[in-house]
Order: C-alpha cells, then sequence, then structure tokens
C-alpha cells in the first residue's frame, strides 16, 4: 500500500512551530460514553488554553463524522476507522505545533492503543469520564439514549454496542462529581506536570 511513496520534510520543523507558538504540541483523548461531558470538557480546555495564548484545536465527534468521516456509520470496523482517521488528524496537527483536544466516545480499548501509537505515546494524554451510564442517560442532552431504548437507534454505545473501560488512563473524571472547571483544571495541571505546558 506505501510502495512508491517516500516521506518528505521541509525546511520547517515540529520544533520550530513550537518555538513560535511558545508550546509543546500534545494531544488530550477524552474517551466516555455519550453525555459523560467530552464535547463540554473540551471546549471548555479549549477556552483556557486560547485565553492563555496557546495554539489548540478540539476534534469533537457530530463535526467530524459531518466533514471528513461522513462516510462512516457506527459499525465496529467503522467506527475504528473513524478513530484511526481522528488519530492521524491529531498527529498532523500535533506536527504543527498545536494542542489538540478530541472529544470521541472511542469504546474500544484496540482502537484507543492504535491512536496512542499513531500520535506516540509521549503526546497523548488519555482521559477517561467515568461519569455512569445512569448520569448520562439522566442527561440525554441530545435525546439519543431515549431514541435508543425505543430502538430508533440500533448501536448505541452502553446500551447495544459495548464501551470498554480504559485499562491506564493518564486521568479519570466523574463529571457528575468535578464542575467543568475543576475538571479543566485537573486536565491542565497533568499538562504541567508532564511538561508539556
Ligand atoms: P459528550 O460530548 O460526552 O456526549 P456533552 O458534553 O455533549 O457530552 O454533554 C454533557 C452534558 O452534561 C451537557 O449537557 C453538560 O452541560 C452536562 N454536564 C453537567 N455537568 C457537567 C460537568 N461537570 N462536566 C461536563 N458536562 C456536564
Amino acid at each position: 500500500m506505501t510502495d512508491n511513496i517516500t516521506k518528505t520534510q521541509g525546511f520547517v520543523f515540529k520544533e520550530d512551530r513550537e518555538q513560535f507558538f511558545a508550546q509543546t504540541a500534545c494531544t488530550i483523548w477524552l474517551t466516555g460514553l455519550s453525555a459523560s461531558g467530552k464535547s463540554t470538557l473540551a471546549y471548555a480546555i479549549e477556552k483556557v488554553l486560547f485565553d492563555n495564548k496557546n495554539m489548540c484545536y478540539v476534534l469533537d465527534g457530530d463535526n467530524i463524522r459531518y466533514g471528513l468521516n461522513s462516510n462512516l456509520k457506527f459499525g465496529t470496523e467503522d467506527r475504528s476507522e473513524n478513530i484511526r482517521r481522528v488519530a492521524e488528524v491529531a498527529k498532523l496537527m500535533n506536527d504543527a505545533g498545536l494542542i489538540v483536544i478530541t472529544s470521541f466516545i472511542s469504546p474500544f480499548n484496540k482502537d484507543r492503543e492504535l491512536a496512542k501509537e499513531i500520535i506516540g505515546k509521549e503526546n497523548f494524554f488519555e482521559v477517561y469520564l467515568s461519569t455512569s451510564i445512569q448520569e448520562c442517560e439522566k442527561r440525554d442532552p441530545k435525546g439519543l439514549y431515549q431514541k435508543a431504548r425505543n430502538g430508533e437507534i440500533t448501536d448505541f454505545t452502553g446500551i447495544q454496542s459495548p464501551y470498554e473501560t480504559p485499562i491506564s488512563p493518564c486521568l479519570q473524571l466523574d463529571t457528575k462529581l468535578s464542575s467543568v472547571e475543576e475538571s479543566v483544571a485537573t486536565v491542565l495541571e497533568i499538562l504541567k506536570l508532564n511538561g508539556k505546558l
């Protein structure tokens, strides 16, 4: 598949771009059930980072499925391909010097492991939003749990499709117990401890 392809490097390196932005690029990978708080937290982190003059960008599940991944559905294979492509995009954005925050259910361990491999483990911060399914279903901001219970959605994570608990996330947060502001602070503390901020 990669026959006849040669990797090219230009004159500007990742380190040059990081120096330009005065930051170290990395990817904060948020994973958890639908309504666990991924998008809310992702955009809150982005706002704090941006206000702090960090160049960052959110890759959000629904947004990516509108465009880049609009040809993918929710079967196991397509979910994996969805995550693989997102990881490749995150890697490119990290190479461009940006801090990336991804907001995807990413329910399978093997897909998150692949994402870590693609992005590079030193740049990959897996944050597991462990908010219980009972709480997520109570929130149900998009009415998706209701649709899944009614059978209008047939492969919904947590109902008909499994969510595999992360094995060794660098952080676990239950958003029923910690406010958005507290969660943002905890995530940024982890980045600081790892020399990324
Ligand atoms: P996901 O991206 O995981 O599907 P969303 O962020 O879209 O989840 O939805 C989470 C819902 O939970 C939102 O309506 C949000 O306002 C609410 N919520 C309540 N408390 C919190 C919290 N501490 N952190 C994140 N979301 C929260």
